[in-house]
C-alpha cells in the first residue's frame, strides 16, 4: 500500500506496494505502477527502476495517493499522466481525445509500408486522415514518411487544439493542415488522396452503454451508431470521390463488423482490391481497398 502519512519508504517500495495495490483495478499493475512513480519523480523509467533506494519525500506521498485515488475512481490512466505512447512515439492526451490504443499500429505499420513503396520522393504524396483525434495515425506517418502532405480533419476543436499540440512537439506541424470539419472537407473543394485513412467511431452504441469505457474516453470517438456502422457508411459513400486511381484506402473497425464492412467497401468499390486484416488478437480490425 501507499502510506497515506508518508516517511521512510524508498523508490523500491512504493513500486511494490503500488503493483500489490493496483491488482485490484489494473489489468497490467506492473506497467501502471511505473508508469505513475515515472510522473510523479518526472525521471525517465530506467531511472525508477535503477534507484530503487532513494527515499520518498512525504510531499511525493501526497501527490502519489492523489493520482492513485483517481485511477482507483476509474479515471483512465493516460489522462492522468496527460500523455501516451504510440507507435514509439510520445503523444500529448487530454479527455477531449481517444487514448491511442496498440492495435491501432496495425493500421500505420500498412500506410507506412505501402507510402514508402509509393516513392514518395519522386511526387508529393497526399494523404488523408479523417476523425484525427490525438493525432497519432497522422503525425506517426509524418514522422515516419517525410514529404508526405497530410491533411488530418476532426469535428472537436478541442481534439484539434491537442492534435496540432502534438504535431508541433514533433516537428511535423508543416506537412499536416489540420481542419474541423464532420469527416471530409467541403465537397465544394474538390481534392484527391493518394491514402486516405481513418479510425472512425465504430463501437453500437448499446454495447458502449455497457463498456468500461463508456463516460471515459470521449462518446464522439467512439459512438458508431445503432449497428456501429453509422460513420463508416458516410466515410464510404464519400472515399471513392477522393481517392486517386491507384490510391489506398485503410479503415479500422470493431472485430464482429469485418462481414458487413467487407460488403459495403464492396458496394462503394466495386472494382477494388479488398482485404480484411486482423489484429494481433486474431480479430479483423482493418479494412484495406486498393483502389
Ligand atoms: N478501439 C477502441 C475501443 O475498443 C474504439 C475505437 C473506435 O471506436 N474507433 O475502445
Amino acid at each position: 500500500m501507499v502510506p497515506s502519512k508518508g516517511g521512510g519508504q524508498t523508490v523500491g517500495e512504493t513500486l511494490d506496494g503500488l503493483i500489490s495495490r493496483l491488482e485490484r483495478t489494473s489489468d497490467m499493475p506492473g506497467l501502471d505502477a511505473q508508469v505513475l512513480l515515472v510522473c510523479l519523480l518526472d525521471k525517465p523509467r530506467s531511472w525508477v527502476l535503477a534507484h530503487p533506494e532513494v527515499p520518498l519525500t512525504r510531499n511525493r506521498y501526497a501527490v502519489l495517493e492523489a493520482l492513485v485515488a483517481r485511477l482507483e475512481r476509474g479515471e483512465p490512466l493516460p489522462y492522468i499522466v496527460g500523455h501516451w505512447e504510440f507507435f514509439g512515439l510520445e503523444f500529448e492526451v487530454t479527455p477531449d481525445v481517444l487514448i491511442p490504443r496498440p492495435e491501432t499500429e496495425l493500421l500505420v505499420e500498412r500506410a507506412i509500408a505501402w507510402l514508402r513503396k509509393s516513392e514518395p520522393g519522386s511526387r508529393e504524396l497526399k494523404v488523408m486522415d479523417v476523425g484525427t483525434g490525438s493525432g497519432c495515425i497522422a503525425i506517426s506517418l509524418a514522422v515516419n514518411v517525410p514529404g508526405l502532405s497530410i491533411t488530418a480533419t476532426d469535428i472537436s476543436p478541442a481534439a484539434l487544439k491537442v492534435a496540432r499540440c502534438n504535431a508541433e512537439k514533433m516537428n511535423v506541424s508543416g506537412c499536416i493542415t489540420f481542419l474541423e470539419t464532420d469527416l471530409f472537407p467541403n465537397p465544394l473543394i474538390p481534392d484527391s488522396f493518394s491514402m486516405i485513412v481513418a479510425n472512425p467511431p465504430y463501437i453500437p452504441t448499446n454495447t458502449l452503454y455497457k463498456i468500461p469505457v463508456y463516460g471515459r474516453e470521449p462518446t464522439l470517438a467512439l459512438d458508431g451508431g445503432s449497428d456501429g456502422l453509422a460513420l463508416i457508411r458516410r466515410i464510404l459513400t464519400e472515399v471513392p470521390d477522393r481517392l486517386l486511381s491507384g490510391g489506398l484506402f485503410l479503415m479500422e473497425i470493431e472485430a464482429s463488423e469485418g462481414p458487413a464492412v467487407h460488403s459495403l467497401a464492396s458496394d462503394a468499390f466495386p472494382k477494388a482490391r479488398i482485404q480484411l486484416h486482423k489484429d494481433l488478437a486474431g480479430h479483423d480490425r482493418l479494412l484495406e481497398v486498393q483502389a
